[in-house]
């Protein structure tokens, strides 16, 4: 499978990288789809060894412009995963306590423990994304937090955290098509936001953005991978796969019973 994972220090132009892509299936969705089905079942199987085991720790982070498809790949790739072992984290504007603080603190509080994933719908990366682009802060204060982003990652992976970072990459048609349908669909009209389509007249800035942050931030410990999607079910295959490959890599255990259960008569 092709490697989409940024590499540290490298350029990154995001018009090279193809939103369509779907590489080694080319289009046979079908197979992708029955490919997909074994991958979610083998999830389901390494979180529970992962929350019995109660050693390792996985933070997953997921950015993505408007109807990038954030809410669908929490909702499809962890369809099986016992719910008591996964907790995801949505970042929104801050409230006024966490304006208050630094953009860590509230970070810092959902990351996960032992035997648990955390998913990160949004982000610390919003302080340097939606912040850059409408000047929240001025540029000295946000061109500094790339580095306190490695730092910090690098913290929680000396400290046993597994991060794994996915930029879901569509494109302008895309959003375009994905945004008419919630306004032709009532039943979507709650995903709607009229503020999405400002955020949208800013496309070049998040580009950018986008850009600066994959490149400063792809890192040995928390690697950043460019997701194509456009298509769904290969967006999904495709995060499915690295997580599947990354906890395999884990060799995690069953802990071992430490009682003597031979003898043991249940009345
Ligand atoms: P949604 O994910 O659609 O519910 O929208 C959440 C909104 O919160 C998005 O417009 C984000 O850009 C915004 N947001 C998240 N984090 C921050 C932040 N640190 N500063 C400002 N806006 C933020
Ligand atoms: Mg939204």
């Amino acid at each position: 499978m092709k490697s989409y994972q940024v590499k540290v220090g490298s350029k990154v132009d995001l018009n090279k990288w193809d939103p369509d892509g779907t590489h080694s299936y080319d289009g046979d969705k079908d197979s992708a789809k029955a490919a997909f089905a074994r991958l979610n079942q083998k999830l389901e199987r390494f979180q529970e060894i992962l929350y019995a085991e109660h050693k390792h720790k996985l933070l997953i982070v997921l950015q993505a412009r408007d109807t990038g498809g954030k809410d669908s790949t929490i909702r499809r790739v962890f369809e099986h995963v016992n719910p008591q072992g996964v907790k995801v984290a949505s970042f929104k504007v801050p409230t006024d306590e966490e304006m208050d603080h630094d953009y860590l603190w509230r970070v810092h509080k959902v990351v996960p423990g032992k035997g648990m994933i955390s998913i990160f719908n949004r982000s610390h990366y919003e302080d340097v994304l939606v912040v850059r682009v409408h000047n929240l802060v001025p540029q000295k204060i946000w061109e500094k937090r790339y580095e306190h982003i490695n730092h910090f990652e690098e913290m929680l992976a000396d400290e046993g955290t597994t991060i794994l970072k996915f930029y879901l990459h569509i494109d302008k048609d895309e959003q375009k098509k994905r945004l008419q349908a919630r306004l032709e669909d009532p039943e979507k009209h709650w995903k709607f936001s009229l503020g999405d389509l400002d955020e949208r007249k800013l496309w070049g800035e998040y580009t950018k953005a986008y850009e600066t942050m994959l490149e400063k931030t792809s890192t040995g410990h928390a690697p950043w991978y460019i997701i194509p999607a456009n298509r769904k079910w290969y967006r999904d295959l495709i995060i499915a796969n690295i997580l599947v490959q990354t906890l395999e890599k884990l060799d995690m255990k069953y802990p071992e019973q430490t009682d003597d259960l031979s003898n043991v008569i249940i009345e």
